[in-house]
């Protein structure tokens, strides 16, 4: 028996030119080398993936929302083994890019391409650059987004595998800043838990949890 090299395919859409960037990764290279995407247009950010020695995988994934990078943690098997994953940008609320099977991301890439033609279209916009922010300087973009994707991709986890919980029993989870860090919040019975944290080093911190009882 042959035991194939996992694979995985990511894709993301390029803030220059609004085209769909598709790349495979492979367990090996990505255990051995920083990975780049790059649009064949030549303009946009590329998105690095990189492998850290506690094996988890580091994304920057350019935003076509906000035109900058943003950048996720996730676990070696939510990468390579998860059906479908998303990441999500934590301004605009829409998912940028994606982690899975060809044939999922096709059909995500189309979802969002109508979902960026809908935006468009209710904000009279003509050309992808109305919907995206004038440049701004880093120092301006406060807090840490890469703070909130860090603690949504943990309670997506735990929520996907059922180790967030609240009182009413049956929770629909959404994230939001709060003084201090990032808080989840019960959207029917109002039960928070919040996350501590103003730098991606303190967010990091709490992916080791393992349950959450919010309340
Ligand atoms: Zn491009
Ligand atoms: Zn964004
Ligand atoms: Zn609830």
């Amino acid at each position: 028996m042959v035991i194939e090299p996992k694979k995985r395919n990511i894709a993301y859409r390029c803030p220059e030119c609004g085209s769909a960037v598709i790349g495979l990764v492979g367990k090996f290279a990505l255990a051995a080398n920083l990975l780049r995407l790059k649009c064949t247009c030549g303009e946009g950010a590329p998105l690095d993936i990189k492998m850290e020695s506690d094996g988890k995988i580091r994304l920057s994934v350019p935003c076509v929302f906000c035109k900058q990078n943003h950048s996720y943690t996730v676990s070696e098997a939510v990468f390579f083994d998860r059906e479908l994953f998303l990441l999500n940008c934590p301004y605009a609320g829409m998912d940028i890019a994606f982690i899975g099977e060809e044939s999922d991301i096709d059909e995500q890439l189309q979802r969002t391409e109508n979902e960026i033609r809908q935006l468009m279209s209710a904000l009279e916009a003509e050309e992808l650059s109305d919907i995206q922010p004038a440049e701004m300087n880093e120092d301006e973009i406060l807090p840490d987004p890469a703070v909130y994707d860090t603690l949504r991709f943990l309670v997506r986890d735990l929520e996907e595998s059922g180790k967030l919980s609240c009182p009413c029993g049956e929770g629909e989870y959404d994230l939001r800043f709060c003084d201090g860090g990032v808080q989840v919040y019960c959207e029917r019975c109002g039960a928070t838990h919040t996350f501590y944290a103003t730098t991606p080093t303190m967010a990091e911190e709490y992916l080791e949890t393992e349950e959450i009882k919010l309340k």
